[in-house]
């Protein structure tokens, strides 16, 4: 069940296992701890621990925190969380920042081979002499400074004597190679800042194209997974495994990211989202965050089956965001207890039931899987059914209830409208129908057939609970006008109802999950729920005109 599908990378270990190039696999999943993962780090935790484990090999988490400015502490800690809860452990917890007295004596391996040297250009400089893809560079005038003039400033830029941006270390490779990255890439910069791992400690730090190979190779990595952005760094990825002389040599490999539609899948994105108060968190259920979407109510099995299904592939593409709701509904069909719930009350009066009774009726918890066995459900003179229900001139083929039509009660009778009670307003208030004893759900009636079938739930015990139905976030048709994401926010991406459950219901614990009747399956809110009243979360509808 948990083996990942073939795949490219797949076959690359194959063969590297069958040839003894390596003995054992050693993959790693790297996040920047400068937010929370998202639906498409799951996909990369899915590919980098799935292999592993199909081979036999390890797998490391390696907070990847060479940017003091943007990282901290409570994303290290969300990260952890969210790749347990997906599943996995990892073999070693690592953290870039632990290396950084091993790079920075690599760099000064480089300055002494001739290889990096300090520039004084500004960043915008920089740029501008880097050129283009059809114009070539232009050398830095500090380029050729002594071997000597480049270690002390390298040592002096270390012990804080320049002013952030003043200087960088930067590669001294080929200012008209055909790849931009080869152009003397920077690979220090110094920031006076306070890292949330080695504090005061340093002041320049390593960038990602230096700092990431010299990681991998530390801790034995044999397939470094990456997304196809990163293609074209590979050449400056194996350069500097080489000059810098490491002893492992790691292979990137790089796949497609992945693309969700009506969905921003950037972490400066979801993190504007947040800052800007768009949504209520990073776990807010709406966004694609994997704790967003545990909060929505998705399972770690549904997101393995989903990053199972999407597979591996060397170009991009955009999956449709119903097919992570496939999943769901699949992973739930035969978990989930299947109950009633009433989103939009309207009240039903039987006035021919007596006024005191209430009688228990029997109900299956999971027609699908019997195992779950039955409930008792109680019913009696007034019940909610709803608003949708019931039309007073419906039009043709509604089969549901309108004055002089006779319906099914699930669990319980057939029951017919007779009366429409209205406010001073006009609007229907309550509805007056007549039960028939003889139509019991499950005495075998067949005396007559109806062709609605309502949900309810007993005014008397009925729960109070509320429900939070959900739409996109992120509009896509808007999208296509070249507009800012934040211009294409969906307002109506969450509505709130009040309505009512089961009374079996009340004592449901976070996080708990159920398919209601027609609506669609929820999750008890973890945040917002209390002991008066449970909050539901919308997971998914119970239908979808997506085929696999
Ligand atoms: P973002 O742009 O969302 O911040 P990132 O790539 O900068 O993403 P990292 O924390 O550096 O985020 O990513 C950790 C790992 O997750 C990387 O190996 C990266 O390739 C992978 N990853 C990130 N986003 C996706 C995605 N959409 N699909 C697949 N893998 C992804
Ligand atoms: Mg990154
Ligand atoms: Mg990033």
């Amino acid at each position: 069940e948990n083996k990942t599908s073939s795949n490219f990378i797949k076959n690359i270990i194959i063969d590297d296992l069958k040839t003894g190039k390596h003995k054992e696999i050693i993959t790693r999943f790297p996040p920047e701890p400068n937010g929370y993962l998202h639906i498409g780090h799951a996909k990369s935790i899915c590919l980098n621990f799935g292999l592993a484990d199909e081979f036999n090999g390890k797998t490391n988490l390696r907070f990847d925190d060479t940017n003091p400015l943007k990282e901290d502490t409570e994303y290290v800690e969300s990260i952890k969380e969210d790749v347990r809860w997906l599943g996995f452990e990892w073999d070693g917890l690592f953290f870039a920042s632990d290396y950084f007295e091993e790079m920075y004596n690599r760099a000064i391996l480089l300055i002494k081979k001739g290889k990096a040297y300090v520039c004084d250009l500004s960043a915008e400089e920089i740029r501008e002499y880097r050129g283009t893809l059809t114009e070539p560079g232009k050398e830095s005038p500090y380029r050729n400074r002594s071997v000597e003039e480049n270690l002390d400033l390298f040592e002096r830029m270390k012990n804080g004597e320049f002013k952030d941006g003043e200087k960088v270390l930067r590669a001294k490779i080929d200012m008209s190679s055909p790849n931009l990255n080869m152009r003397d890439p920077v690979l220090y910069r110094i920031a006076h800042a306070k890292h949330h791992n080695t504090g005061d400690k340093w002041c320049i730090y390593p960038m990602y194209d230096f700092a990431h190979p010299i990681e991998d190779a530390i801790e034995g990595i044999t397939h470094s997974i990456c997304t196809l952005e990163f293609e074209d760094h590979r050449p400056l990825y194996d350069w500097v495994i080489k000059e810098c002389e490491m002893e492992c040599q790691p292979q990137q490999i790089e796949f497609a990211r992945l693309d969700l539609t009506n969905t921003v899948m950037s972490k400066r994105k979801l993190k504007q989202l947040v800052d800007q108060k768009y949504v209520d968190g990073w776990d807010d259920p709406r966004m694609p965050t994997i704790s967003g979407l545990r909060r929505r109510g998705f399972t770690p099995e549904s997101i393995r089956n989903f990053a199972r299904e999407i597979g591996v592939a060397k170009n991009n593409s955009t999956v449709d965001y119903q097919m992570l709701e496939h999943f769901i509904r699949e992973d739930l069909k035969l978990k989930a207890l299947r109950t009633m719930a009433i989103l939009r009350p309207l009240k039903v009066v039987i006035t021919n039931y007596p006024e005191d009774k209430v009688e228990m009726l029997n109900a299956e918890n999971n027609p699908e899987n019997p195992e779950m066995g039955t409930r008792q459900i109680s019913f009696s003179r007034e019940i909610y059914i709803e608003q949708e229900d019931f039309m007073e001139n419906p039009p043709k083929k509604y089969f549901r209830l309108f004055p002089g039509n006779e319906v099914r009660l699930k669990h319980a009778y057939f029951i017919k409208c007779n009366e429409v009670i209205k406010d001073e307003n006009g609007n229907v208030i309550e509805i007056h129908c007549t039960y028939d004893p003889e139509t019991k759900s499950g005495t075998g009636f067949t005396g007559r057939k109806v062709k609605g079938t309502l949900h309810w739930v007993d005014a008397k015990n009925a729960v109070p609970a509320e429900f939070r139905l959900y739409e996109p976030l992120i509009l896509d048709k808007d999208q296509e006008e070249e507009k800012s994401f934040l211009d294409c926010i969906n307002p109506n991406s969450l509505e709130i109802l009040q309505g009512f459950i089961e009374p079996n219901m009340k004592s449901a614990k976070p996080q708990e999950k159920f398919q209601f009747f027609r609506h669609g399956y929820f999750n008890v809110d973890p945040k917002y729920s209390t002991e008066e009243k449970l909050v539901f979360n919308r997971i998914v509808s119970l239908k979808s005109s997506f085929k696999m």
